[in-house]
């Protein structure tokens, strides 16, 4: 059994402070809200909150897919709770939250795949928050257009769907998922009218610089205006290990790279999310 790579200490956890932070933290106890902030424990909440952004989950939170990097639950999912984008909605209210992202389980279980759910989560967020501004980081609804097309019609000020890995390892990493349809996913976006979108990639799973560099390369090929890289961290034993934790130095590098390619935005660095200051990109 090979060592665990010690981490690194840049990868040092911020502890979250600030008054803001403080205070949805004290609603978030008090109403029992779901964020993906709190449950995955997010090393950006105090930056994020203080912000006024958080991320959601919809569509329960058992997934029918198993990525090999992911902590979410995987198994046979639980009937629709369509009291979900109301529930949502109210918490989005309670927090007073500027932008929000919404993301949600992989619902291959379903003949709509889960689209209308997200299509009504949408609309009642803005019927309850008519300022917000918002974020759908959408799975790739095996790249069939008419649930895409529900998303677009609700026009979120950002679509986002990652690739998280470069193409060799896109098996691996994500075993039910394909390299070339999550492009074509993001690609469909631009086509539709789709103002911003949007594409993360976690680093330290065995790829290599050049690799990084052509992934970047196919997101701009495929019109993408922001992406996120970060450091894969391992949420279980049982998840894929870490082969690598990436320098300052090299995240730095890809930033220029992929600022050079034309992208929007980059957000690189090892503690970056994909949600990590999202409220910057729907500039
Ligand atoms: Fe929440 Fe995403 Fe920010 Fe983490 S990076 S605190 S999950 S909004
Ligand atoms: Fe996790 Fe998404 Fe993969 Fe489901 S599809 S296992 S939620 S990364």
């Amino acid at each position: 059994i090979p060592e665990r790579i010690p981490k690194p200490k840049w990868l040092r956890v911020k502890l979250p402070t600030g008054k803001k932070y403080t205070e949805l933290r004290g609603l978030v106890d008090k109403y029992n809200l779901n964020t993906i902030c709190t449950s995955g424990s997010c090393p950006n909440m105090g930056e994020c909150w203080g912000e006024g952004t958080a991320t959601f989950m919809i569509l329960g939170n058992i997934c029918t897919r198993s990525c090999g990097f992911c902590g979410v639950k995987t198994g046979r999912p639980e009937t629709l709770d369509w009291d979900e984008p109301e529930k949502v909605a109210r918490s989005i209210k309670i927090m007073n939250i500027k932008h929000a992202v919404l993301t949600s389980v992989d619902r291959d279980d379903l003949k709509d795949m889960g689209s209308i759910m997200w299509a009504e989560t949408v609309k009642a967020v803005r019927r309850m928050n008519p300022d917000i501004t918002l974020e759908t980081l959408i799975p790739d609804f095996q790249g069939i257009e008419h649930h895409i097309d529900r998303i677009v019609d609700v026009a979120p000020e950002v679509v986002s769907h990652n690739i998280e890995t470069v193409k060799r390892l896109t098996r691996e990493v994500r075993i039910q998922a394909k390299y070339e349809r999550s492009l074509g996913v993001l690609k469909y976006l631009k086509t539709q009218g789709q103002r911003r979108t949007k594409s993360g990639i976690m680093l330290g799973l065995g790829e290599t610089r050049e690799e990084v560099i052509e992934t970047l390369h196919d997101l701009r090929a495929n019109d993408v205006d922001v992406v996120t890289i970060g450091q894969y961290l391992q949420p279980s034993k049982k998840h894929l290990p870490v082969k690598q934790f990436i320098l300052p130095e090299q995240f730095k590098e890809y930033e220029t790279i992929g600022l050079d390619l034309g992208f929007r935005h980059v957000e690189s660095s090892a503690l970056v999310r994909s949600s990590y200051k999202a409220q910057k990109h729907i500039h």
